[in-house]
């Protein structure tokens, strides 16, 4: 072969290579290796044509590899030979999108080379809160309509300058095509005011804010896709008033500091520091050093610290001053994050006392993304929100144009169409109808996005969920009832495109069994076309029905008495008056006012209360929390539950660990000890039932969902156990265990079922 003449090949490749500067890249690539051709974006992928000489040609294609953009993800390339065609330039050739697929960006953080461009003395946008380029910035949370140009987000109203128009133009920019390009010459712009909306003279509002918050006052500050609340993490009378301000007793707080500062409160292992410094800059929940920096009450009782880094100019020019921010949620308790400035002066009056804002609005809520590490199962993600949505999820199969409504707390809904999920972001409980206007609106954008009808609309099976009711209020024919532990296995297999039967374990808070009780500890055998429940938790009494799971020594005591017929000499019971015993009493016996449920979350509530750790609860899972928490000892003792053969199934009761933990109480046993002994009975009764299940179906692989999961020591101490006896774990990494991950399940079984 003669080396010298030119050969032609095309090349396409998958994978996350739009709207973060790939065609720049490659135009610069071929420049480079003196190739002509062209490039191209499609909905399938990008593709490339180049034309030289075959070592140059040989450089070029390993160089997509090697050298590829920051943010870029290459899942395939593809090279075909051609015959020469004689191009004579390298061109950006038109995108070609078919109907539907356009890919809409997750919004990213800030990248290394705008942090320079807004702090290198003499640059033009020294100081600037809005630079971004195509490696970073602002995209979900500002598109209106698609395709993603520019006069279709909210920086319509902002006409370049000529500088940033030149930038904007030129291949070989770094803000080629950066649709939300801006510079102080033209671009968004900051505000501060006070609550009372009285505008506060400032030469930089940014740093009279970080003034403020230096002082102890709490801001409102506008971010990519809400207002946070803010306030100095150092300063405990500053946390204190936030928390009594926003309702908020106990709930942990996010805090938000450099990376080089995490270290001074929070153990980071190399894995979460590279993390918590992705583009999608997450909340990462790390473990909590002993330090007297932080305000005790920012997460009181908690071993973790939820941190994130700075991720906007704003925050990164913030930071030039503070060291440790809290950053929450700009909600009112329950309600969805404001998002305009109107509705943060109304919303958050009484909780703040000044509003950092800016004239570029925010078209797509977008909470910040909350995610966990463990060695052993890798990165899980608690909340899917900024940074992750609305990324598709490839599916195992094809699906019809299906809308899966989701459930009730952290609700999220999903829409698929052939071999892709979208997944939204998250939503919120719906339990109030500001929530669910925005879960429609939401609903709306996903489908104009992605010109996605749906012809099935699936649901959970809880009549009296507004998922539901809105599900059957739609005019989509085939509707379909998915029951919600079904729902968390699917979703498990799907993002694992795992299409194997297996035993599936759904531990969780709350879901509608389809006998009518409140299911939650269920052993289900089956794949992606349906699922049989072959196991379970005994069902024991919630009085009062699903209402006692704000109360949880109601459920101790419940649980108590229908076991054994008594109750135990403790100090709890002690505490709660002999009128509340009775009423209690006599609901069982008169099977009164009496919901069953199967719940492994009840089952954490009653035994936190019957320790004395828990009484009342003021967020979900918090007695789980802090059970899990006090759950320190080494020890391998746990409490025996007998499983026993019943109705074709195993039924697990629970009964010997409840009255187990009520004689170590009496004995003296350390509580921390009594928590992790029963922390090791549930890994072991999952065990002794999947051994069972093996031997009955012979499957070995075991997969994990449901909002339990989220406590670590279960789901690390179940995984170690599994993989120990010979099964096949298989766990989420991409969507979340809770109830924000049910859409998902439920478009699939909807579609297949
Ligand atoms: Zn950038
Ligand atoms: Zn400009
Ligand atoms: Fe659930």
């Amino acid at each position: 072969m003669n080396t010298r003449l030119p050969v032609r090949r095309r090349i396409f490749v998958k994978g996350i290579v739009q709207g973060v500067g790939f065609r720049p890249f490659i135009y610069r690539l071929a420049q480079n290796h003196k190739l002509r051709g062209w490039v191209l974006n499609s909905s399938k992928g990008v593709f490339v044509e180049v034309e030289g000489a075959v070592r140059q040609v040989d450089d070029f294609v390993r160089s997509i590899r090697s050298k590829s953009p920051a943010n870029a993800r290459i899942d395939s390339l593809h090279i075909s030979k051609l015959p020469c065609k004689g191009y004579k330039h390298f061109t950006i050739r038109e995108s070609v999108m078919d109907r539907g697929s356009t890919l809409i960006s997750p919004d990213l953080a800030t990248c290394s080379e705008c942090r320079e461009d807004i702090t290198k003395p003499g640059n033009r946008r020294k100081g600037y809160p809005f630079t971004n380029c195509t490696n970073c910035g602002p995209r979900y949370s500002i598109i209106k309509i698609t395709p993603y140009d520019r006069i279709h987000t909210t920086m319509r109203s902002f006409k370049m300058c000529r500088d940033c128009a030149l930038e904007y133009q030129d291949v070989l920019d770094r803000r080629f095509h950066a649709q939300p390009n801006a510079c102080p010459e033209c671009g968004p712009k900051v505000a501060l005011y006070r609550i009372n909306r009285q505008p506060v003279a400032a030469e930089s509002p940014i740093d009279k804010t970080a003034g403020l918050l230096l002082q102890g006052k709490i801001v409102a500050i506008k971010g990519l896709g809400g207002f946070h609340i803010a306030c100095d993490a150092t300063n405990e009378s500053a946390v204190t008033r936030l928390r009594r301000r926003k309702g908020r007793p106990h709930k942990p707080l996010a805090l938000m500091c450099r990376l080089a500062d995490v270290p001074r409160v929070a153990r980071l292992t190399k894995p979460e520091a590279l993390y918590l410094a992705s583009a999608q800059a997450p909340i990462l929940l790390l473990q909590k050093r002993k330090t007297r920096i932080l305000a005790p009450s920012i997460a009181p009782g908690n071993p973790y610290l939820g941190i994130m880094l700075p991720y906007t100019p704003v925050h990164h020019l913030l930071f030039k001053q503070l060291k440790f921010l809290v950053m929450t949620s700009g909600n009112r308790q329950d309600e969805p994050v404001t998002i305009d400035d109107a509705e943060c002066f109304a919303s958050l009056h009484g909780i703040v006392d000044y509003v950092l804002t800016n004239d570029r609005p925010i078209e797509n809520r977008n909470d910040d993304s909350i995610v966990t590490y463990s060695p052993l199962t890798a990165f899980s993600i608690l909340r899917r929100s900024r940074g992750y949505a609305p990324d598709p999820i490839d599916l195992p199969m094809k699906l019809a144009p299906t809308l899966g409504c989701g459930g009730e707390l952290k609700s999220t809904f999903c829409m698929a169409r052939s071999k892709t999920a979208y997944l939204s972001p998250h939503i919120g409980d719906l339990e109030n109808f500001d929530t669910l206007h925005a879960y429609q609106q939401t609903l709306e954008k996903y489908r104009r996005w992605f010109e996605l009808e749906p012809e099935v609309v699936a649901h959970d099976l809880h009549p009296d969920y507004m998922t539901t009711r809105f599900a059957k209020s739609t005019r989509i024919a085939k509707k379909v009832a998915v029951q919600h532990h079904f729902a968390h296995i699917a979703s498990c297999l799907a993002e694992n495109l795992v299409e194997d039967r297996v035993i599936g374990l759904a531990f969780d808070g709350t879901g509608y069994g389809t006998d009518g009780k409140i299911w939650g500890c269920e052993f289900l055998v089956g794949d992606l076309t349906g699922f049989d429940r072959v196991a379970h938790l005994a069902y024991l009494p919630l009085p009062g029905g699903e209402a006692s799971i704000r109360h949880p020594y109601r459920i101790g005591l419940a649980y108590l008495l229908y076991t054994r017929k008594q109750l135990p000499n403790l100090p709890f019971v002690k505490g709660t008056r002999t009128s509340e015993r009775r009423a209690i009493e006599q609901m069982l016996e008169t099977d009164f006012n009496l919901a069953f449920t199967s719940s492994l979350g009840r089952l954490f509530d009653a035994i936190a209360a019957i320790l004395g750790v828990t009484r009342e609860i003021t967020f979900e899972a918090q007695a789980a929390m802090q059970l899990e928490y006090l759950a320190t000892d080494r020890t391998v003792m746990s409490y025996p539950a007998e499983i026993r053969h019943e109705d074709g199934g195993f039924v697990i009761d629970p009964a010997e660990i409840i009255w187990g933990v009520a004689t170590d109480i009496k004995r003296g046993l350390r509580t921390e000890t009594i928590a992790s002994k029963f922390h090791n009975s549930i890994i072991t009764f999952s065990i002794d039932t999947c051994k069972k299940l093996r031997q009955e179906y012979n499957i070995r692989k075991v997969a994990l969902s449901g909002g339990a999961f989220q406590n670590r020591l279960l789901l690390e101490g179940l995984v170690r156990e599994l993989k120990k006896n010979g099964f096949a774990p298989i766990f989420h990494q991409k969507v979340p265990y809770n109830d924000g991950g049910i859409a998902l399940g439920q478009v699939i079984l909807a579609d297949r079922g």
